[in-house]
């Protein structure tokens, strides 16, 4: 392990809540909710002062209705947040070529590979000039963690949360991991942790004292050997740049939408097979199995697992293949198919422990940009998701407060207007119709600055 804190990691505040906030002067300092909002629908991200009533990323959308009954429920706008996620990547991206991204919002970055720290005093000022390009750059706040390896910079910037920067001084990672939960370390699950609570192991430094041994019993050889590295913090695995991370990956797209879930089932297989012969034919194996699905409504979500070690045995990914189809609901229809294996040149702990977490879901890959498929709405309210922005004839720009029974509420205001006023109109309106975001940050003058930004009659009676 490196002898200085040169890795970073960022984790932007409560992304997907905090850039709705920053558009929607009304909502700054209320509770917000960013979900699917079907009656399947999960939070994909709260915002501070909802959390203060216990909702939580993945929580289920109506247990988070019945926590916070007045918090503002919109629908993600991923568009947005995907143009903010390439502005922060690439601030990244100027600090190093070695910027291994997590999500949309979250990414590890190698200071040391590309020469902008190499000591303590170097990474703490790289993390504070970084936090305040974010700021000029998006207008949001992003939580940075500097430590000697990746295990510790993610639980520094989970401390430094929210607005913060913390870091760790190389030698005393023991000190702080031993007293901190179990579930702290990367890939102990709700499942892996009860497992060891049965066994008495409760804390980190408990971990480390029950010893390699015990832990290879309790929890088979790879995920025990790696466990314990990690109790001891121990922790080798490199930044990974995204364009390195290797993936072997078919899919096809249907003329007509798929109904049947035997014909999906079938489909599936095939592709398992179609991308195992591509695999074996570049001479790979590899440990990620991936399902693709793209369906009627064009939201695409994408499941992955990670199995034990490598393979290129076409039964055992065709078997992976078919328990993800079995956690995605294709009622509707599929429109796109597609089986990808990744996984295939480096073989990292972090793998061994997503096998234990089982099948994982990337609720960033999951695009309900149009109504979830769960909620039939009539075509005309669909054009009105909650928090998605429109524009009047007359009273400019706003965003969808809500819609039913042929009405829809807009609230006319724009980032940098003040709060606004909120009328209500026919879904029909002929005045109304959608419209795209507006940035965050204006541009100063002389660097093109858009006329009419400011929402003229946004706050007109
Ligand atoms: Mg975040």
């Amino acid at each position: 392990m490196r002898s200085s804190p040169t890795i970073l990691h960022l984790d932007m505040d409560a992304f997907f809540a905090t850039v709705e906030q920053a558009s929607k002067p009304s909502l700054r300092g209320k509770a917000v909710v960013v979900g699917g909002l079907g009656p399947r629908g999960v939070v994909a991200t709260a915002s501070y002062e909802a959390r203060v009533f216990g909702v939580h990323s993945a929580m289920p959308m109506a247990q988070a209705r019945r926590l916070a009954p007045n918090a503002a429920y919109l629908v993600p706008r991923f568009a947005l947040y995907r143009s903010i996620s390439e502005q922060v990547m690439g601030l990244l991206r100027d600090l190093s070529p070695l910027v291994e991204p997590l999500s949309l919002d979250e990414a590890f970055v190698d200071l040391e590979a590309g020469g902008t720290a190499w000591d303590e005093q170097s990474a703490r000022l790289a993390g504070a000039k970084l936090r305040a390009d974010i700021r000029a750059v998006t207008g949001l706040t992003g939580s940075v963690g500097l430590a000697a390896s990746k295990m510790l910079a993610k639980i520094a910037s989970e401390q430094a949360k929210p607005d913060g920067l913390v870091l760790i001084e190389p030698g005393t990672e023991r000190a702080l991991l031993g007293p901190m939960s179990v579930r702290t370390l990367p890939g102990v699950g709700p499942a892996t942790g009860d497992h060891l609570r049965r066994a008495g192991i409760h804390t980190v430094d408990e971990l480390a004292e029950a010893g390699e041994d015990e832990l290879v019993r309790l929890l088979g050889k790879a995920h025990g050997h790696a466990l314990y590295a990690m109790a001891l913090a121990r922790d080798e695995r490199p930044v990974v740049a995204e364009r390195e991370a290797k993936s072997v990956s078919v899919e096809d797209t249907y003329d007509v939408d798929i109904h049947d879930r035997v014909r999906v089932g079938t489909e599936v297989r095939r592709l398992a097979d179609r991308c195992v012969r591509r695999l074996r034919g570049a001479g790979l194996s590899g440990r990620t199995i991936v399902l693709k699905v793209r369906r009627y409504d064009f939201s695409t979500l994408t499941r992955s697992e990670t199995l034990r070690g490598p393979t290129d045995d076409p039964a055992v990914v065709r078997e992976a293949a078919a328990r993800l189809l079995e956690s995605v609901d294709t009622t509707g229809g599929v429109r796109l198919l597609g089986v990808g294996i990744s996984g295939l040149a480096d073989y990292t702990q972090e793998d061994l422990f997503a096998q234990a977490a089982g099948v994982r879901e990337d609720t960033l890959a999951e695009e309900p940009e149009a109504a979830p498929a769960e909620e039939r709405q009539a075509p005309t309210e669909r054009l009105w998701p909650a928090g998605h922005d429109v524009r009047h004839a007359a009273y400019g720009h706003g965003w969808v407060q809500g819609s039913g029974l042929g009405r829809v509420t807009v609230r006319f205001e724009t980032p940098h207007s003040e709060p606004g006023r909120v009328r209500t109109f026919r879904t029909d309106d002929p005045d109304l119709e959608p419209a795209e975001p507006l940035p965050l940050v204006t541009r100063r003058p002389g660097e093109g600055e858009r006329a009419g930004t400011g929402g003229v009659g946004s706050t007109s009676p």
